[in-house]
């Protein structure tokens, strides 16, 4: 009588204990991504506000007027090239342009598509 009920009781407690393993993992699991996530939040905080300051005290380009990007100089707003393979002009093919691939505006060279240097 006195086995059987250690035995069930063993049992009993080892179901407990990897219950409570189960909780630390969860509760871990939950820290863990709620760092993540405030970690995450932070550093874009961080760096929408390096951006800002950046922006407060950075001239805008003027490359581009401060827009971060210019009318694509390869296809000057055509959205495609003329490119012959083998100099010939007589199979002259309209490509799409790479530059800008056929958006018109190629994105600021010397400001990055920031508008601002
Ligand atoms: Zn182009
Ligand atoms: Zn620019």
């Amino acid at each position: 009588m006195e086995l059987g009920g250690g035995g069930r009781g063993a049992g009993d407690r080892a179901r407990r204990q990897l219950q409570a393993v189960g909780r630390l993992l969860a509760y871990l699991g939950g820290g863990f991504v709620l760092l993540t996530a405030a970690s995450s939040v932070t550093v874009r905080s961080l760096r929408a506000l390096s951006d800002a300051n950046q922006r407060k005290f950075a001239q805008p380009c003027g490359a581009c007027a401060g827009k971060g990007t210019y009318a694509c100089r390869l296809c000057k707003g055509s959205t495609t090239i003329e490119w012959s393979p083998m100099y010939d002009p007589v199979f002259i093919n309209p490509c799409l342009c790479p530059t800008c691939d056929g958006t018109r505006a190629q994105r600021c060279l010397n400001c990055l598509g920031k508008g601002y240097a």
